[in-house]
């Protein structure tokens, strides 16, 4: 038991959390709010939010290890509206998600939000307009309630019970042993997927940003998690932009527009009803594959 409280053992559990969170910069994100510090440019201003549109312009990219992700993508996520990316993997999607926190800058081409060229904005005001759940969520080792906080380092009690109510998580977080204050994460109880995943929009709630960025969960829940899952997001997703990488057939055909990617380039772009009835589009051949978006994603390397 002594043993448990040393501090040199508790800081090298926290050490052992933070590399953990640092393989992924969108999972530091996530919990942190702070990635790497890039500088600002000497001239940056803060980003003015209105609509909260995003817009790709011609973007290219490539990571420092290899050729280009981004062959030159172009596509308008309308404010307050629902844009899906699908795709097979490998198609750049996540890639352009996280071009637009900037925890990467475009080779070439611009991304504006409202108008404005993100590369010019600082990043703070940036990052202020946006909240991020990824398609694992982490839990960082603390209570529950500091784990919602970590969305946001200011947000009271109050806004932090309000955002777990939102994230259909109030009622399990109040069965655990100590409610609010019960450890999760390396040490603490054990959280189901679904649990996990609600406490990780919770974290984004309590942020009150409003662009929303999803990496939809692949893995499979329960019904009834699932459910809730559904709930929560419905909660997170209305009367934002949300930029969501869909792998659920609800998610797609509920989405205002549908960027299809493959291979660093948007192929197609429309509604569900719009892309389905195109009988040569790729989006159509995954459409009309047996089984879910999941499986699709996988089928669709096969075409
Ligand atoms: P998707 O989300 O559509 O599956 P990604 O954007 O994750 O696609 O990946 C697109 C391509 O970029 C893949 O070939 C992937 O291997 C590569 N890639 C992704 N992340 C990195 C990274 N951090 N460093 C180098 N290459 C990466
Ligand atoms: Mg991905």
């Amino acid at each position: 038991l002594l043993m448990a409280y040393d501090p040199a053992r508790r800081l090298a559990r926290l050490q052992v959390s933070l590399e953990r969170a640092a393989v992924n910069a969108r999972m530091l994100y996530e919990i942190l709010d702070t990635v790497p510090h890039q500088r600002d440019r000497a001239d940056a201003t803060e980003l003015k939010l209105g609509q909260a549109q995003i817009e790709f312009r011609n973007v290219h990219f490539g990571y420092a290890t290899g050729g280009d992700i981004l062959k030159g993508v172009s596509f308008v996520a309308e404010g307050g509206k629902t844009t899906a990316l699908v795709g097979p993997s490998g198609a750049g999607k996540s890639t352009v998600i996280s071009l637009i926190p900037r925890f990467y800058d475009p080779g070439s081409g611009e991304i504006l939000v409202d108008g404005q060229d993100i590369a010019h904005v600082t990043k703070q005001s940036l990052r202020n307009g946006l909240a991020y759940v990824s398609q694992q969520p982490y839990l960082f080792e603390g209570s529950i309630r500091d784990n919602i906080r970590y969305g946001r380092p200011g947000a009271t009690d109050d806004e932090i019970e309000e955002a777990a109510r939102l994230a259909y998580a109030h009622d399990f977080i109040l069965a655990q042993p100590q409610g609010y204050d019960t450890p999760v994460g390396e040490n603490g109880v054990t959280l189901s997927g679904g649990q996990r995943q609600r406490l990780s929009i919770a974290r984004a709630l309590v942020r009150k940003a409003p662009i929303l960025l999803l990496d939809e969960a692949t893995s499979a829940l329960d019904t009834e998690s699932e459910a809730a899952v559904q709930k929560a997001l419905d909660h997170a997703m209305s009367g934002r932009t949300v930029v969501v990488i869909a792998h659920r057939l609800s998610t797609i055909a509920n989405a205002d527009k549908i960027i299809v990617m493959r291979d660093g380039l948007v192929v197609e772009e429309g509604t569900h009803k719009e892309l389905a009835r195109r009988p040569d589009g790729l989006y159509a051949r995954l459409h009309n594959l047996p089984g879910d978006i999941a499986e699709i994603a996988a089928g669709a390397d096969a075409l």
